[in-house]
């Protein structure tokens, strides 16, 4: 049936978007609407009924929403969303299916975003690749042999919660020393902050002014060839490559794609990212390519779209 249209559904803390999209991936309709915090789940749920009504036309098939939290895939209820209270013990997949008549799936952000980057963007057409997001954390979709690994309860692919140092660095979830805690765009944003306080008078601190220090002033100031900047991204590279090798060992991705704030700054690491992995990896293991996400922000949408078109197609 080559006319069937998907509609993907990105739930975020700002923002709800949703947009209908073929089986090849082109973006048919789109609708954004500031997210009903206030509203609560009523709100945010009366918003998706809103903008699917938006975007669906009689080819419209299924739902896809990528969660930025935890949930029950099989029950397809949302288990907790912390950048949206209330949202507890919420059976969405029922609610959206009651209103708009329309099969739907949750999934994941990341892996959503994943499999977004695998139909249509950055993994197009490989059999085994990773994509590994750095922004204000780090989240991870795996492609392995041609599929999305999911793993008991969908829970596979938390590759920001390995343990990558023994030093002392707080997590978001709560324990130390994961590769999140060190080289996130959380972690990039307090290493530019320490520098701008040691190196007053760089590059950095000028871009900064009296506002802290961010992941993208970083970016820029490199980019302006401040040796301060320089040297804190030499440092990300290295917490980068450090948790890329273990990417690499478990998965053995032909190709990294590295989505988040923190890729738009990849061309200024790759090459100490490489040298770093080259010095850790296992013989037989060769640095895989590693290349920026090409969705932005749209691989959530387009993902979310097409695991919609999965759960048509019985996949
Ligand atoms: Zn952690």
């Amino acid at each position: 049936m080559p006319d069937a249209s998907f509609i993907g559904i990105d739930l975020g803390g700002t923002q709800v978007r949703a947009a209908a999209i073929e089986r090849d991936g082109t973006i048919l309709e789109r609708r954004t609407a500031p997210t009903d915090r206030a509203g609560g789940v009523a709100g945010v749920v009366a918003q998706m009924e809103a903008l699917i009504a938006g975007v669906r036309s009689p080819r419209t098939r299924a739902v896809g929403i990528g969660i930025p939290g935890a949930f029950d895939a099989a029950r397809g209820t949302v288990l907790d969303i912390p950048a949206l209270p209330g949202w507890t013990d919420i059976p969405l997949s029922d609610i959206v299916e009651a209103r708009t008549g329309l099969p739907t799936v949750l999934e994941n952000d990341a892996k959503i975003a994943a499999l977004g980057e695998w139909r249509s963007g950055g993994g197009r057409g490989l059999a085994n690749f990773a994509y590994v997001t750095v922004s204000t954390g780090i989240g991870g979709g795996i492609v392995l042999e041609n599929r999305l690994i999911r793993g008991h309860r969908g829970l596979a692919g938390e590759v920001g919660h390995t343990r990558i140092t023994d030093r002392s660095a707080p997590c978001s979830c709560g324990h130390q020393g994961c590769w999140e805690a060190v080289a996130s765009g959380t972690a990039l944003a307090r290493a530019a902050q320490a520098a701008v306080t040691l190196e007053p008078a760089s590059r950095l601190a000028t871009l900064a002014g009296a506002r802290p220090a961010t992941g993208e002033d970083v970016t820029q100031a490199a980019r302006d060839r401040c040796p301060v900047a320089g040297q804190v991204l030499r440092e990300e590279a290295a917490w980068l490559a450090a948790g890329f090798v273990n990417v690499q060992h478990l998965y053995a991705p032909e190709r990294i794609v590295m989505g988040g704030g923190v890729s738009k700054a990849l061309d200024l690491m790759l090459a100490d990212i490489r040298r770093g992995m080259r010095e850790r990896l296992l013989p037989g293991h060769a640095v895989p390519e590693i290349v920026a996400a090409q969705l932005g922000d749209d691989a959530g949408l387009v993902g979310a779209a097409y695991r919609a078109l999965e759960l048509w197609t019985g996949r």
